[in-house]
This record gives C-alpha cells, sequence and structure tokens, in this order.
C-alpha cells in the first residue's frame, strides 16, 4: 500500500514529572508502534514538568521525528493536557495513555484492531490496581456508584484514562466539548457513536509516584458530579419539604399537648443546628454551581502553549 493511503495513530501521552519513567516508556512505546502497520505520531504533552522531562523530550524528538511536543507554561493538570493532545493530534485514530506503563502500550495493538472493525470509540477498563491501594479503589468505586446515581448519563466504572477515539470523536472533542471545567472520560464515554471496551490489567507505576493526591481527587469528584449532575442542586426543594413536614408534626404535637408542654429548650437547640446545617449544605452546594458558571463565563484557555516541536 502506498505510504499515503496508510491510517494514521496518534498517540497521545500526558506527562508531569516524569523524568524516571519516560525514557523506559518510549522503548516500550516505541517497540509496539514499529509493529504497527500504521503510521504513527507520538504527542508528548509536558504539562509544567518542574523536572528534566522536558530536557529528556527534547532528547528523544531530535532522534526521532515521530515524536512531538507541546510544552505547556504551567502545569494545567492531566485533563488539560489530554485535550491539548487531541487538539495537535493528526491521525486517524487517537489513544491517550500515561507515561507511567500503568496502561500497557501492548494494548495498542487491540486498539488498532477495534478501529480497522470500524469502532470509534474505545473505552479501557482496568480489571485491577493494586498499585493505587485499597483507599483509592474503594473510593473509585464509591465515586462511580454515585454519580450514576446522582446523573442521567452512564458512567462505565473502573473506566481510567486510556482511552481511543477516532477522528470524528476527536473533532467533536475538539470543537463541542471545551467546558473550562469538565471530566473527559464522561464525555468520551457518552458522545455516543459505535464503542467497545478492552479489559486490561493496570501494572504497577514503573518509576516516580503518582502525582494525583487524594485532595486533588476530591476536588476532581466534586466537579464531575456538578458537571454531570443538577440533582444535588434540588436538593433544597426536598430539604424545604422535609422541614415542613416537620414543622406541621411539631405543630399538630404542640396544639394537641398544650396544657402541660414541655419546656422544649434541648428542642429548639437541636432543630435550630439542624435547619441551619441543611442550609448551609444548601448555600455550599449552590456555591460549587456558581464558582463553575463563573469559571465558565470567564472562559479562560483551558492550557497555555509555551513551545512545540515537530508539530
Ligand atoms: N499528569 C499530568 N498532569 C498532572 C498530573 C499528572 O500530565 O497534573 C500525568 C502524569 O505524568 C501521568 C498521568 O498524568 O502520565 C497520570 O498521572 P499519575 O500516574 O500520577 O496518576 P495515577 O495513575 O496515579 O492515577
Ligand atoms: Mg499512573
Amino acid at each position: 500500500m502506498n505510504d499515503s493511503m496508510k491510517k494514521r495513530l496518534s498517540l497521545v501521552v500526558s506527562v508531569y514529572n516524569e523524568e524516571e519513567a519516560l525514557e523506559q516508556f518510549f522503548q516500550e512505546a516505541d517497540r509496539i508502534l514499529r509493529k504497527v502497520f500504521w503510521d504513527y505520531e507520538l504527542i508528548f504533552v509536558n504539562d509544567g514538568s518542574q523536572d528534566r522531562s522536558l530536557e529528556i523530550l527534547n532528547h528523544l524528538a531530535e532522534a526521532d521525528e515521530h515524536v512531538k511536543i507541546v510544552s505547556f507554561s504551567k502545569n494545567f493538570g492531566h485533563e488539560a493536557a489530554m485535550i491539548a493532545g487531541i487538539d495537535y493530534s493528526t491521525g486517524d485514530g487517537i489513544i491517550c495513555m500515561d507515561a507511567d506503563l500503568q496502561h500497557p502500550p501492548e494494548c495498542i495493538l487491540e486498539i488498532i484492531e477495534k478501529f480497522e472493525e470500524g469502532y470509534q470509540v474505545v473505552n479501557m477498563v482496568r480489571t485491577k490496581n493494586e498499585s493505587a491501594g485499597w483507599f483509592k479503589n474503594m473510593a473509585s468505586s464509591a465515586f462511580y456508584k454515585l454519580i450514576n446515581v446522582l446523573s442521567d448519563v452512564k458512567f462505565e466504572s473502573n473506566a481510567s484514562d486510556f482511552f481511543a477515539i477516532s477522528r470524528k470523536v476527536a473533532d467533536v472533542l475538539k470543537h463541542d466539548y471545551r467546558e473550562k471545567v469538565r471530566f473527559l472520560r464522561g464525555y468520551v464515554q457518552n458522545v455516543g457513536f459505535p464503542k467497545t471496551t478492552i479489559k486490561y490489567e493496570a501494572c504497577p507505576r514503573v518509576a516516580g509516584e503518582s502525582k494525583y493526591s487524594i485532595r486533588k481527587l476530591f476536588k476532581f469528584s466534586v466537579n464531575t458530579i456538578v458537571c454531570f449532575s443538577n440533582l444535588p442542586l434540588k436538593m433544597g426543594v426536598f430539604a424545604g419539604i422535609f422541614a415542613a413536614a416537620l414543622g406541621i408534626i411539631v405543630l399538630v404535637y404542640t396544639l394537641l399537648t398544650r396544657g402541660g408542654a414541655p419546656s422544649g429548650y434541648a428542642t429548639i437547640v437541636i432543630l435550630n443546628c439542624f435547619m441551619f446545617a441543611i442550609l448551609f449544605l444548601i448555600v455550599g452546594i449552590i456555591g460549587e454551581y456558581i464558582a463553575i458558571l463563573f469559571a465558565e463565563l470567564k472562559d479562560r484557555p483551558i492550557y497555555i502553549v509555551e513551545e512545540t516541536k515537530n508539530i
């Protein structure tokens, strides 16, 4: 087949302080990519690394023109990095994966097969993730349960940041999903198109340590719920109904026991605290939504590129 007719694969890899893992990742990925019948590009998105990651990437890019670099002006986060990679990609199929080899490059071969079969979205579902520790695993499964209850949109539990999409889907993400506060995995699972899943075993990180702190994950979970569900906003209505019902019950009780009404000091204090707790909780929830509205309104860029190479 003529080279220009060859399909092209874009491998998008987000990099944040991965100096210890990068070279090994490149070797593994390169070994697999050479086996692939498609033409390919390897887009590394440097998410404001403070270590030698960019230097290593520059060396790789000088030695191999398949390697392309998009380098951010500061750390914008993993999702922003994936979005930038998708924006700059030119392939017919795009795969997003991490640089720490937790997502095995061997899967690329299987993904290409799925693309050839006509699938446009390939969700990679991890079968186990021992390295994450029980707390992260438990929190992750609780999070997926909660978001599936709260949102009309259905999420695959254990879906990871490892996924593959066709050019068509990439264009939809590039042009129509530019929210500032977002959950990329959620979009990928919910844009429609022929979709399939591949199971993979998440390996331990080859080197370095996880860049996601529990705090970051918590913030991320709250944002996701707020982005994909309006239900928390409506909690106010339920709380209002509940408070009204409680009021009526207390009213009836007071009327019936009027003669010897108790002094009720404790009741008043407890009810006061309880009601204020609900009230502040709801104000807080509304605050979360307003914060997101505000972020969207300001329309600041999702990422800022400082330099690119081989692009
Ligand atoms: N990452 C990033 N920006 C960040 C945090 C992480 O680009 O602010 C990259 C990181 O280099 C890695 C991937 O995102 O390639 C996943 O991060 P990590 O392995 O720390 O997360 P975990 O696998 O523990 O969920
Ligand atoms: Mg990782």
